[in-house]
């Protein structure tokens, strides 16, 4: 699985990383940052990104092709 995170979409709520804290971390005002950057997402933290995905109030996170 691979995903990607609308940073022009994102503004901060922290849901992503408070529901999937293997996945996404922090910038420092608080947006949503990828801790692997290639987006890829180990089959054993693919329910932790589709939490976010479905709780992100900005759907600025997606499942990339
Ligand atoms: S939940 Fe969505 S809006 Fe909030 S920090 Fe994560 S990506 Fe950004």
């Amino acid at each position: 699985m691979k995903i990607n995170i609308d940073l022009s979409a994102c503004t901060g709520h922290g849901r992503c990383y408070a529901l999937a804290p293997d996945v996404f971390t922090a910038d420092d005002q608080g947006h949503a940052e990828l801790i692997d950057p290639s987006g890829a997402v180990a089959d054993d933290l693919v329910d932790q990104a589709h939490s976010a995905i479905a709780n992100c109030p900005e759907q600025a996170i997606t499942v990339a092709n």
